[in-house]
């Protein structure tokens, strides 16, 4: 299930370039275009769900994948098990992009609480 307006989908369907960094069944892995840390990966669902908490209620398993997979993302960029998980829900938060994912930031100290 995709949505060709959205631009996530464009870059699953390699419409769009991007920098891949691993996959599983569920979910992909690419470098953010404009990286926040020195590891700057964004993690998402292969369907197309709006939101990460809309994820986990209608695909529970790509929910997971997604997790599963920023965690192997994490340990094959040398961050290790030191990296944050950052979920922006919602445009009042940031969410630029409604297509569910998870940013995964690491290689550089980080501070509480965030901007
Ligand atoms: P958010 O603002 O939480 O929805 O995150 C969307 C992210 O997508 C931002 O960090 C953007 O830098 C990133 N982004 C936008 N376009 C691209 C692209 N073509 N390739 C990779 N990352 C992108």
């Amino acid at each position: 299930m995709t949505d060709p307006s959205c631009l996530f989908c464009r870059i699953l369907a390699g419409a769009i370039p991007s920098e891949q960094v691993g996959q599983n069944d569920l979910a992909v892995a690419f470098r953010d275009l404009d990286p926040q840390a020195p590891t700057h990966v964004l993690v998402i669902p292969k369907v197309h769900v709006a939101t990460l908490p809309e994820l986990a209620a209608s695909h529970a398993e790509a929910a997971v994948a997604v997790l599963t997979l920023a965690r192997q993302v994490a340990i094959e960029d040398g961050v290790g098990d030191a990296y944050r998980l950052v979920c922006n829900n919602g445009s009042e938060v940031g969410q630029s992009v409604f297509h569910a994912h998870m940013h995964v930031l690491g290689g550089r100290a980080m501070t509480w609480p965030p901007g």
